[in-house]
């Protein structure tokens, strides 16, 4: 009889229920234009670096010893930047860090998921929350949005909350990939009728949202169902440093050390976070630059008839194109690097310096003839 291969031998020990999926994979290709993980396309600035080596440098002598398992000056640095932000203040116990909002992601659906349990979120959205809940044993149920403007009405997501009677909702605002926030009536109303579940607002863009969008965290207060997630990944310029997180009652967040690996947040992230924090305003001073790109893409490409989506975020989604797939790679031919998030029609685009704007407007118009 025949050996089998290690590729197979692999297969047969996976868990049934992971055997043949695929993995989260934004390619990283080199390529001169690269807007395709909505990262933040400017450097960190030069004060900021030297701040950041500083406090490392005080930190290495002292890496023999594990991280302040409470991360308790980034969570005072965190209530600061949120009262700022937002205007909502919150307390230290009410903020949970991970490394990446991925993981405080994680977090939530290994305290409150589970087997037998369902987590609702409504497609397409952020496709994270659908690998995360169902990589950790939860089933995940596909809610809808509008099929043609990709809106969540109040009605429409209270229906789908009321039938499929999940522990977890995942709302996003603004939403990934579509670009626009939620009405604010959407998460009053998922709160509503789903009693018996944690409702999770990812707020990964918040920052870029136009002015008068309201955040979830002013919900908060009276809510302990509500939990609200943000990372420094996008506004912060901040993704290489792995720090997202989330802000709700301190019963849940205390909840979440039940599931937590010790340590998570080692020394040096806890200290880059912290330094970053402190230097807020430099690091954020692109924001309003990246939402200027953010709207010229829109208009540029509502010239060219590429249907886009209005946009909250430092992303764009844009359709009528009849074959998505090969406009992606035409664009990578011409060094632009755009993402095919698998909508039929459809790419999505991330705003970047206005050098790269121009890069992917030219290739646009020069594709646009045959491609749109
Ligand atoms: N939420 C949303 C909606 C996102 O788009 C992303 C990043 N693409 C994340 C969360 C995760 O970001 P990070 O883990 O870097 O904080």
């Amino acid at each position: 009889e025949r050996e089998r291969t290690a590729g197979e031998e692999v297969e047969r020990l996976l868990r049934p229920d992971l055997r043949g999926r695929s993995a989260y994979g934004a390619p990283q290709l080199d390529v001169p234009v690269r807007l395709n993980t909505n990262e933040n396309s400017h450097p960190v600035p030069d004060a900021v670096v030297r701040a950041v080596m500083d406090a490392l440098a005080a930190d290495v002598a002292n890496l023999n010893r594990y991280p302040d398992r409470e991360f308790t000056a980034l969570r005072t640095a965190l209530t600061d930047y949120l009262h700022r932000q937002s205007g909502v203040r919150v307390a230290p116990e009410q903020v949970w860090a991970g490394n990446g909002s991925n993981e405080v992601l994680s977090h939530v659906v290994q305290a409150f998921g589970g087997h037998g349990r369902v987590a609702l979120g409504f497609t397409p959205s952020y496709s994270m929350h659908s690998i995360i809940t169902e990589t950790l044993g939860t089933t995940w149920v596909h809610g809808e949005r509008d099929a043609e403007t990709f809106d969540l009405t109040a009605e429409s997501a209270a229906e789908q909350a009321r039938r499929h009677r999940p522990a977890i909702v995942f709302l996003c605002s603004p939403n990934n990939p579509t670009g626009s926030a939620l009405p604010f009536e959407t998460v009053e109303a998922v709160l509503d009728a789903a009693p018996d579940a944690v409702v999770v607002v990812d707020e990964a863009y918040a920052e870029f949202a136009r002015p008068g969008t309201p955040s979830a965290l002013t919900l908060l207060e009276g809510n302990p169902r509500l939990v609200v997630t943000r990372t420094m990944s996008k506004a912060f310029a901040f993704a290489g440093g792995r720090l997202g997180y989330l802000v709700a009652a301190p019963e849940l967040v205390d909840a979440l050390r039940l599931v937590r690996l010790p340590y998570h947040l080692s020394t040096p992230t806890q200290t880059i976070a912290r330094v970053a924090l402190e230097h807020a305003d430099a690091l954020l001073a692109t924001v309003e630059s990246i939402k200027e790109q953010r709207d010229r893409i829109v208009s540029g490409l509502a010239e060219l008839g590429a249907t886009p989506t209005p946009s909250d975020s430092n992303f764009v989604l844009f359709g009528n194109l009849p074959d998505a797939p090969g406009t992606w790679q035409a664009l990578l031919d011409e060094g632009v690097l755009v993402r095919d998030v698998g909508i039929s029609g459809h790419l999505r685009v991330t705003a970047g310096t206005a050098d790269e704007t121009t890069a992917f407007l030219d290739a646009m118009t020069r594709l646009a003839p045959t491609h749109v």
